[in-house]
C-alpha cells in the first residue's frame, strides 16, 4: 500500500521535493512519538514535523482544542478580526515571555509560515530605522521566500535565484567544529571582536544596518548552539549601535532547547522575536514580537489572508499551557543531557563522529571522514554519503531523522518534546545498530 501512494506522489508532486525523497513513506496514522505507514510499520518520528509537533502527534490536549473550537462555532477563519480564542492565545503567549519583554511587547500576526513572519520582521526594522542593511549569518536558515532566502546561508537553493534582496551581508556564526577563530572563550571573543571590526570599519561595505538576524541556535545549519558568552557579546554589540537585533525562534522556541525560549539561555533579549512551527501547536500559525519603540509602521503594512486561524490559536494555547503546566523545558533538559551523554559515548566507540552537540532536544550528529585529514576549516572533512547512509539505516529499523547542515553531513534530532527516557533508549539502540551497520 505504500509503494501505490508513493508512486502517485512520484507522479503528480514538484520536483521540488527533497526531503520525502530520502524518507519514503506513506503515513496513515500518528500517535505521540510514533507514526505508522500504510503497510502498519512504525517508526519513531525524530524529525516530528521539523521541530513543529512539541507534543507528538495527535496529543489529547491539541485534540481537544480543535474539537472546542468546532463545538463553539466560531468563525474558523477571520482574518485579522478578534475573538475570545484569539485573545486566549495572545494572554498564554505574552504569559510565557521573560516578563520584561512581555511588557514592552506588541504582537503581529503573519501568515502562517515562520519565512512570512520573518518577512514582516525585516519590513518592521527597516521602516523603523529607515536602513536597508541586513546581516546574518553563515549557515543560518531563516526561510524559503525571496527575502528571506537572501538572508539564508543555504547556497543550494540560491544558485539559480538571480537578484536576491540586495544589501545583505553574512557575519560569521560561532560553528565551533569548523570555526576558524578557535573554540573555547578565546574563540568566541575573537569572534564577536571581528563582528564588531566589521560593523565599525567602512571598508567591510556594511553601512547603517536596519538589524542583525540571528538563530541562537542554528536548526538547518547543523544544530549549532551560539555560546552563552558570544550571545552576550552579539547583544551587547548590537545595543552599543542602536541595531535591532531580530532573535529567530522559529525552531527553537517553545521549550525545545530546555527554555520555553532559547535566548533565555543567555539572560539576553531580542529587539524582534519570531515565532512559528511548536507555537501553533501541530497547525500553522505564525507571530512576530517586537519592542514597542519598533512600531512605526502604517496600518495595512504587513497584511495577508490566512492570519487568523482559530484553530491553530486554540491549539497553539493548549500546547503553551501543557509546556508550561507540566514543566516540559526541564524534562527537555534532562532528556537532552542524558541524549547527549549517551551519544557521546558512542562517539568514543565510532570513528565517523566528529561532533555532538545542540541544547535539549535539538541534536546534531556531526559525520566526518575519518580516514582523510583535511584542511577545510580545520577539520577532518564532511561526509554527506556516510550521513545519508546512516539515515537510511535508521529507517530501515523504523527511525525517522533528517540529515542537514552546511555540508549535509550532520544528523540531525528534533523529537516530540514529550518523548520518554524508555523511548529514548529505544532511538539510541536503533541508532547505534545503524551507524554500525553503515560504517562497515
Ligand atoms: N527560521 C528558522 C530558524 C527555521 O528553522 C525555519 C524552517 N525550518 C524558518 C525560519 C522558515 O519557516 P517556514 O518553513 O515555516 O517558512
Amino acid at each position: 500500500k505504500n509503494q501505490t501512494l508513493l508512486a502517485l506522489q512520484e507522479r503528480r508532486e514538484s520536483n521540488a521535493r527533497s526531503y520525502p525523497r530520502r524518507l519514503p513513506l506513506a503515513i496513515e496514522r500518528a500517535e505521540g512519538v510514533y507514526v505508522t505507514d500504510m503497510d502498519g510499520k512504525s517508526y519513531i518520528d525524530c524529525l516530528a514535523g521539523a521541530g513543529t509537533l512539541a507534543l507528538g502527534h495527535n496529543h489529547p490536549v491539541v485534540r481537544e482544542a480543535i474539537e472546542d473550537v468546532l463545538h463553539s462555532y466560531l468563525p474558523l477563519h477571520t482574518l485579522d478580526l478578534t475573538t475570545p480564542v484569539k485573545e486566549a492565545f495572545v494572554d498564554e503567549l505574552f504569559d510565557s515571555l521573560p516578563q520584561a519583554f512581555a511588557k514592552k511587547a506588541k504582537i503581529q500576526f503573519c501568515g502562517p509560515t515562520g519565512g512570512d513572519a520573518i518577512e514582516a520582521a525585516l519590513k518592521l526594522v527597516k521602516t523603523a530605522t529607515g536602513n536597508r542593511a541586513i546581516l546574518s549569518f553563515q549557515g543560518g536558515y531563516h526561510g524559503s521566500t525571496h527575502g528571506t532566502l537572501s538572508i539564508s546561508g543555504t547556497i543550494g537553493p540560491k544558485k539559480k535565484i538571480h537578484a536576491l534582496v540586495p544589501d545583505t551581508h553574512f557575519l560569521p556564526y560561532p560553528y565551533e567544529y569548523r570555526c576558524p577563530f578557535g573554540i573555547g572563550k578565546e574563540g568566541h571573543q575573537i569572534s564577536s571582536t571581528y563582528i564588531e571590526n566589521l560593523l565599525d570599519d567602512p571598508e567591510s561595505g556594511i553601512v547603517s544596518p536596519a538589524a542583525i538576524i540571528v538563530e541562537v541556535v542554528q536548526g538547518e545549519g547543523g544544530s549549532i548552539p551560539a555560546p552563552v558568552e558570544w550571545l552576550k557579546e552579539l547583544r551587547r554589540i548590537t545595543k552599543e549601535r542602536k541595531i535591532p537585533l531580530i532573535i529567530d525562534e522559529v525552531q527553537t522556541g517553545i521549550g525545545r532547547t530546555g527554555k520555553m525560549f532559547a535566548f533565555e539561555h543567555a539572560g539576553i533579549e531580542p529587539d524582534v522575536l519570531v515565532l512559528s512551527k511548536a507555537v501553533g501547536g501541530s497547525l500553522p500559525l505564525s507571530v512576530m514580537l517586537y519592542d514597542r519603540s519598533l512600531d512605526h509602521w502604517e496600518p495595512g503594512a504587513h497584511i495577508g489572508t490566512f492570519r487568523g486561524n482559530q484553530m491553530a490559536m486554540a491549539t497553539g494555547r493548549a500546547t503553551l499551557r501543557y509546556v508550561k503546566e507540566n514543566k516540559l523545558p526541564n524534562h527537555v533538559e534532562k532528556i537532552g543531557s542524558y541524549l547527549k551523554k549517551q551519544l557521546h559515548s558512542l562517539q568514543r566507540e565510532m570513528s565517523s563522529i566528529g561532533d555532538i552537540r545542540g541544547r535539549g532536544l535539538m541534536l546534531g550528529i556531526e559525520i566526518i571522514n575519518p580516514t582523510k585529514h583535511s584542511n577545510q576549516l580545520g577539520s577532518f572533512p564532511a561526509y554527506p554519503e556516510l550521513a545519508s547512509l546512516i539515515q537510511q539505516e535508521c529507517f530501515k529499523r523504523g527511525v525517522i531523522l533528517e540529515v542537514g547542515g552546511r555540508f549535509s553531513t550532520v544528523i540531525r534530532l528534533l523529537p516530540p518534546l514529550i518523548i520518554t527516557k524508555e523511548q529514548i533508549d529505544d532511538v539510541l539502540q536503533r541508532f547505534n545498530e545503524a551507524i554500525k551497520s553503515a560504517e562497515t
